[in-house]
């Protein structure tokens, strides 16, 4: 028998935590620790621990597919590729659109838009973190320059206050907990912020509980009592910061009082007010966040606040301070980076910036990108597909399922069939897969070399364990294939993955100084401008990435969500995730030691909303809202805030987001996932 340990990066959540995969006569068997993992010391949280279940299920795509008269047949690679060119080749560049993913390698995410920009030239190119953290790449940009967590996950265990709004992050990022734990055994205090009585609000030393959507409100009636009482950081804003004036003209409203922030969010002028002492007389103290801030109509407005509010205080550019958006999917800040989205080339990059498009054009040896312009965003794309028929026809959706995890499926569901064609390249056969013309065999994680970068912008290496199942092959190959297809063989001549990330490294300027030699084995940190820099770990120590190094306060009203309760629909409908299951289930539904664990969908309902409902525990009761209704178990239970309602939307036997809103924040186009109106029956007997 032959056993080997193969060090790689998880391919669940941001945290980005390395095990050994262990394989055995050349198949994946098992996860074991490996002790000297730069991000978790060896430690796993149970995704983690059976990352490897789902490696060989039989469920596994083998052979591409081509739909003839509504069912697959299996092809041969030949045919889907030759029918793929010859198809996008025959549209115009606008008429097509590409999603890639946040679950594959920095170099397959470069290669998708490198293929979408320089190849099909369309500019509509995106990928899930508009879902997720869109509204951070664009709101601490403002504030910050820069879209990122602000310091490292070791660094949150110096923290002698953290307060954390909009993320449950013992459960979704279980190993960023570990963090938190020491810094509490270190004497600092947790203020925890949310609508549900989650596993984070049981280590918190200060619950806050409040109605989703208010955390505008909230933040601004913090600042205004730390201004109050003189709390605020006069030394830091005099010298790193701009616009406090009009910051505080907004904040020292009447309307951001304890007493009608109270009012308005529900959680208690005392509570209020203790976290107000905390955050503001504690050093360091660090705001953590998740997608409870992100995902809604003022999702840029959110976290503009949490920024004022760090900035007020004097905690960026230093250990245990800052603002760190915790980004959900493993490589969801590495797609970012690579220039999967529709405004940007690798490293932010502006497509409509002349130079950089030059740039581009000489790297890339090609006379011509897609225009210069900033194409669609998913959620654009959507409703381009379901309201106005044949502008978008043609689609490439990498490792995606957005029959699962957009807002409005129906909505979705309508669009995707609007395309004429439509290809799905993935390792199992999705809700949106089965839609496709054409789906491609793709390999997982354990397939194939590449890079992933964490939520703390750590840059780490994926290493092969086995080989792909059948005729599956790693995205990037794939890829590379097509590209020669359609005429662009100098440019898709790669040999490695390795290769591609060389490239990746010459165009990106915070990735130029990394190599794979020098990710190995604790990874680096962007911005690494050079071969000789170290990496940083933390942001902003001297000055902001603005042209005066000067951080901007941004004034920001309150505004409740673009749906509010009212007489026919009286809930607030929230959505969510859980420790056993990831996103829409494809790889956690096939792991058997999570699915046992939580293997049906659910919805939360305070007792007394139950009461008045006539609603019993496990009655399965039907949910409405004005996209849709399902039928779904109710779990009453006091660890949710009266009038608002939680379904975690991982369950394709009862779909959250059949009922979810896809209203839009204005500036990051990310929907409102976290705040809709909801109403709830008891289902008739017959
Ligand atoms: Fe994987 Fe995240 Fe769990 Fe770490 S915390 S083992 S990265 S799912």
């Amino acid at each position: 028998m032959d056993i080997k340990y193969v060090s790689t990066t998880c391919p669940y959540c941001g945290t980005g935590c390395g095990f050994n995969l262990v394989v055995r006569d050349g198949k994946v068997f098992d996860v074991a620790h490996w002790q000297r993992a730069p991000v978790n010391g060896g430690k796993l949280c149970p995704k983690g621990r059976y990352a490897h279940e789902f490696v060989n299920s039989p469920d596994r795509l083998t052979k591409p597919l081509i739909k003839k008269d509504g069912k697959f047949v299996e092809a041969t690679w030949d045919e889907a590729y030759d029918l793929i060119a010859e198809k996008f080749g025959s549209y115009k560049p606008e008429e097509t659109a590409c999603l890639s993913s946040a679950r594959t390698s920095n170099e397959e995410n470069y290669l998708m838009q490198k293929f979408a920009r320089a190849v099909l030239k369309t500019p509509n190119i995106d990928h899930c973190a508009r879902l997720c953290h869109s509204s951070t790449v664009a709101g601490l940009a403002t504030v910050f320059g820069s879209g990122a967590m602000t310091n490292s996950i070791q660094d949150i265990s110096e923290s002698k206050c953290i307060f954390i709004i909009g993320s449950n992050t013992f459960e979704q990022h279980p190993l960023i907990g570990r963090s938190i734990i020491r810094a509490k055994e270190s004497g600092g205090k947790l203020i925890y912020a949310d609508p549900r009585y989650t596993p984070t609000a049981k280590q918190a030393d200060l619950y806050l509980p409040f109605v989703s959507g208010t955390d505008v409100a909230i933040l601004n009636g913090l600042m205004q009592e730390i201004i109050k009482n003189g709390w605020e950081d006069k030394e830091f804003i005099a010298n790193r910061t701009k616009d406090f004036e009009k910051l505080k003209e907004v904040v020292m409203k009447d309307a951001y009082s304890l007493e009608n922030v109270s009012k308005t969010s529900g959680i208690p002028v005392e509570s209020l007010r203790t976290a107000a002492e905390l955050i503001g007389t504690s050093k360091p103290a660090t705001l953590i966040y998740s997608m409870g801030i992100t995902q809604h109509t003022v999702g840029v407005d959110n976290v503009k606040s949490t920024a004022n509010l760090m900035m007020l205080t004097g905690n960026l550019g230093k250990p245990g301070a800052g603002v760190n958006p915790l980004r959900g999917q493993n490589n969801v800040q590495g797609a970012c980076d690579m220039g999967a989205l529709p405004n940007v080339y690798s490293g932010y990059q502006k497509v409509t910036d002349e130079p950089a498009q030059q740039k581009m054009k000489e790297m890339w040896g090609v006379d011509r990108l897609a225009e210069g312009k900033v194409g669609y965003t998913v959620t654009e794309m959507v409703n381009i597909l379901a309201d106005k028929p044949g502008e978008l026809k043609c689609m490439y959706i990498m490792g995606e399922n957005p029959m699962l995890s957009d807002p409005d499926l129906t909505h979705v569901e309508h669009g995707l069939k609007n395309l004429e064609f439509l290809v799905v390249q993935d390792i199992f056969m999705t809700e949106t897969a089965a839609m496709a013309d054409v789906v491609l065999p793709a390999a997982c994680y354990a397939e194939k070399d590449g890079t992933q970068t964490n939520t703390e912008r750590r840059v780490q290496r994926w290493k092969k364990a086995q080989d792909p199942p059948g005729e599956a092959k790693p995205d990037w190959q794939i890829l590379c294939e097509l590209g020669k297809r359609m005429g662009y063989e100098k440019q898709f001549a790669f040999e490695s993955p390795e290769a591609i990330f060389n490239e990746v490294a010459a165009v990106t300027p915070s990735y130029h100084g990394m190599s794979y030699g020098r990710l190995d084995p604790d990874g680096l940190h962007w911005p690494c401008p050079t071969e000789e820099h170290p990496g940083t770990p933390i942001l902003h120590k001297e000055k902001f990435a603005m042209p005066d190094g000067l951080g901007v306060f941004s004034p920001i009203e309150w505004k409740p969500p673009a749906e509010v309760p009212d007489a026919e629909y009286p809930y607030v409908l929230t959505t969510g995730r859980v420790i056993w299951q990831w996103h829409t289930g494809t790889m956690t539904r096939r792991s058997w030691s999570l699915e046992k664990e939580a293997p049906i969908g659910w919805i939360e309902i305070n007792p007394e909303d139950a009461q008045e409902l006539g609603i019993s525990d496990k009655e399965v009761v039907r949910a409405s809202t004005r996209r849709g209704s399902i039928d779904i178990p109710a779990r009453v239970t006091p660890e949710i805030i009266k009038g608002v309602m939680f379904i975690p939307f991982h369950y394709k036997e009862h779909p959250a987001n059949r009922l979810t809103h896809n209203a839009l924040d204005p500036i990051a186009k990310i929907p409102e996932f976290k705040a809709c109106s909801v109403k709830v029956e008891k289902i008739a007997e017959v």
